[in-house]
C-alpha cells in the first residue's frame, strides 16, 4: 500500500500491485450454504472450496505470488541431493535473518516437530508469549508443558496499545526463578500472535528477553511465521524504527535469537518452512533429524519450485509496500465493523479481522462455541469462510473438561494480495446484518471429536437448527439476492 494522499480528504488504502491472472468464485443462495455447512457438520474447516465465496479460513499457502516468484519456479534446479535451488534459498535466508545454518522443512509445524523433539524433555516447560495450536501440540506430545507470559493487555480484546503481542518481563523473570534451569525447554516468542488477533511483538522486548535468555543460558527459539505483518507494525507504530529498513530491522531480529523457525505458506508466500540456527551445536543436532522426517538436506519435503518462489517471496517480504497490504485492510475491516456497534480486537492486528465472539453472541456459554457457531453463522449468511480460534481450537483436559479459551474469536484472514476493497465492504455488510441478527445464533455441540487438533476435522451440530432461522431471517430482509 502507498501513502498517497487524497485531494478529496479520503483515506483511500491504494493497492501497489495490478492483477494480472484471476480465479473465478461462485456465491451460491443461502439455501445451498446451509445444505453445505450442514454437509460439513458445521466446521468450516470441512466445507469445500466450490461452495465457499470469499476464502478467509487463513493466509496459510494461499497467498498471491508474483510475477517474479511463478518466473523463479521455472528455473528449479531438480535434484535430490545438491540442488542448486537449495544454494539459493539457503544465501537468501542467511542474508536476511544474519544466521549461519538453514535447515529445510515441509512446513511450519514440520519445524516445531523437530525443535520439540529436540528441547522438549518429558516434564519441561516452553515459556513463551503466546502458543499456536501446533507448536504446542508438539511440545505436549514431547511430555513437556506450555508457559504463556503475554502481556495482561494481549488478552484483552480492546487495548491501544501498540505492542500487545508483547512478553511480560516480569512474569519471564518470576518463571525462570521458579522452575530449574534444565526444565526450561526454550523460551519462544511468536511474531504476530496467531491466536490473540495477530498482535505485533516489540524489537524492544524482542532485545530485553534476548538479553535475560542471554544471561540464563536459556535457547531462545523465534516463530516467524507472521513476521511481514509484525514487520511493518514495527516500522508504523514504534518511532525508533520510523521508516527503517525492514531489512535491517530483521537483521537485528537474527541477532537476538538462538532459533528461527517460519512456515513458509506464510513468510514468503509459497509453501514450505526451514529453521535457521547460528549455533553449531543446535545445527548438528537437529540436521540429524530433518533427513528422518523431512527429506534429505537440500530439499527437506519441498519441491524445489516452491522453494524458488520462496525465495524470491521471501526478499519481497521486506519491501513495505508488500508486507503494508494485510494490515491496512485488516485495519480497513476492522474500522468499518467498530462504527457499526460489532466487536473486533483492537488495535487491529495482522493476518485477519478479529471478531470477538464473546460479546458479539453473548447469550452463548464458552462450552456452547460461540467462535465456531458464528464461524458458522458468518458462512451461511455471506458465503465467506473464517476460522473459529476459541474454545474448539483448544484440547480438552486429560479429566476430559473443556480447556475454556481466553478468547472467544472468529478470525477473518487475509490471503496477502487476493482481496478487493469492494469484497472487504461486502464481509462488513454481511457481519453487520448478522451482528443486528445475532440473537438468531445458536450453540454447537460435537457429533465426531477427535483427540488431537479436533477443530480440524471434528463434526458438530447446532443445538435447537437455529441455521433454518437464519435463512429465513436472511431471505425477508434480502429477498431473491444472494
Ligand atoms: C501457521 C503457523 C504455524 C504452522 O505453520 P504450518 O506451515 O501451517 O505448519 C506455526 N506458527 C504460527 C505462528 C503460524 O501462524
Amino acid at each position: 500500500m502507498a501513502n498517497v494522499k487524497f485531494f478529496s480528504g479520503e483515506n483511500i488504502p491504494l493497492e501497489m500491485h495490478k492483477v494480472r491472472m484471476v480465479q473465478r468464485v461462485f456465491l451460491k443462495p443461502i439455501e445451498e450454504r446451509a445444505a453445505a455447512i450442514e454437509e460439513a457438520g458445521y466446521n468450516t474447516f470441512l466445507l469445500r472450496n466450490k461452495d465457499i465465496f470469499l476464502d478467509m479460513l487463513t493466509d496459510s499457502g494461499v497467498n498471491a505470488m508474483s510475477e517474479n516468484q511463478y518466473a523463479a519456479m521455472l528455473q528449479a534446479d531438480d535434484s535430490y541431493a545438491g540442488s542448486e535451488t537449495f544454494y539459493r534459498l539457503e544465501k537468501v535466508l542467511q542474508d536476511m535473518f544474519n544466521m549461519e545454518h538453514f535447515l529445510p522443512a515441509h512446513q511450519g509445524r514440520a519445524c516445531e516437530h523437530i525443535i520439540a523433539r529436540l528441547l522438549v524433555k518429558p516434564g519441561s516447560t516452553a515459556i513463551m508469549n503466546y502458543h499456536f495450536t501446533t507448536t504446542k501440540a508438539h511440545i505436549v506430545m514431547m511430555g513437556g508443558k506450555v508457559e504463556e507470559i503475554i502481556t495482561d493487555e494481549g488478552l484483552q480484546i480492546s487495548s491501544d496499545l501498540p505492542f500487545k503481542g508483547d512478553l511480560d518481563i516480569n512474569k519471564l523473570k518470576k518463571l525462570i526463578s521458579e522452575i530449574d534451569k534444565d526444565k526450561i525447554a526454550f523460551v519462544r516468542i511468536e511474531a504476530g500472535t496467531n491466536l490473540v488477533g495477530g498482535q505485533p511483538v516489540s524489537m524492544q522486548n524482542m532485545r530485553e528477553v534476548s538479553k535475560i535468555c542471554r544471561a540464563e543460558g536459556l535457547t531462545l527459539v523465534y516463530d516467524a511465521s507472521l513476521l511481514s505483518d509484525n514487520l511493518h507494525f514495527i516500522r508504523t507504530r514504534d518511532p525508533e524504527f520510523k521508516d527503517a529498513d525492514l531489512r535491517d530491522v530483521t537483521r537485528e531480529i537474527g541477532t537476538l535469537m538462538d532459533v528461527i523457525y517460519f512456515s513458509a505458506r506464510k513468510l514468503g508466500a509459497a509453501r514450505g518452512g526451514g529453521i535457521l540456527t547460528s549455533s553449531n551445536e543446535l545445527f548438528m543436532k537437529m540436521r540429524e533429524m530433518i533427513p528422518l522426517y523431512e527429506g534429505f538436506l537440500t530439499y527437506g519435503g519441498m519441491s524445489v519450485r516452491e522453494m524458488e518462489a520462496m525465495a524470491i517471496g521471501l526478499q519481497e517480504s521486506l519491501d513495505p509496500d508488500v508486507v503494508s497490504q494485510t494490515p491496512i485492510f485488516v485495519e480497513v475491516l476492522c474500522k468499518e465493523l467498530l462504527s457499526r456497534g460489532v466487536p473486533v480486537v483492537t488495535p487491529p492486528g495482522g493476518l485477519g479481522c478479529h471478531v470477538d465472539a464473546r460479546q458479539f453472541c453473548s447469550h452463548l456459554s464458552q462450552e456452547e462455541y460461540p467462535a465456531g457457531a458464528l464461524a458458522a453463522a458468518m458462512y451461511l449468511a455471506s458465503g465467506v469462510r473464517g476460522m473459529e480460534r476459541g474454545t474448539l481450537s483448544e484440547q480438552r483436559n486429560p479429566d476430559g473438561s473443556e480447556t475454556l479459551a481466553h478468547m472467544e474469536l472468529l478470525r477473518l484472514a487475509f490471503p496477502k494480495r487476493v482481496f478487493t476493497l469492494s469484497q472487504v465492504k461486502y464481509v462488513a455488510d454481511r457481519l453487520t446484518w448478522l451482528y443486528e441478527n445475532r440473537e438468531l445464533i445458536g450453540g454447537l455441540t460435537f457429533e465426531e471429536e477427535p483427540r488431537v487438533l479436533r477443530f480440524f476435522f471434528g463434526r458438530l451440530r447446532t443445538i435447537g437448527n437455529w441455521q433454518e432461522k437464519i435463512v429465513q431471517k436472511f431471505r425477508a430482509d434480502f429477498g431473491e439476492s444472494l
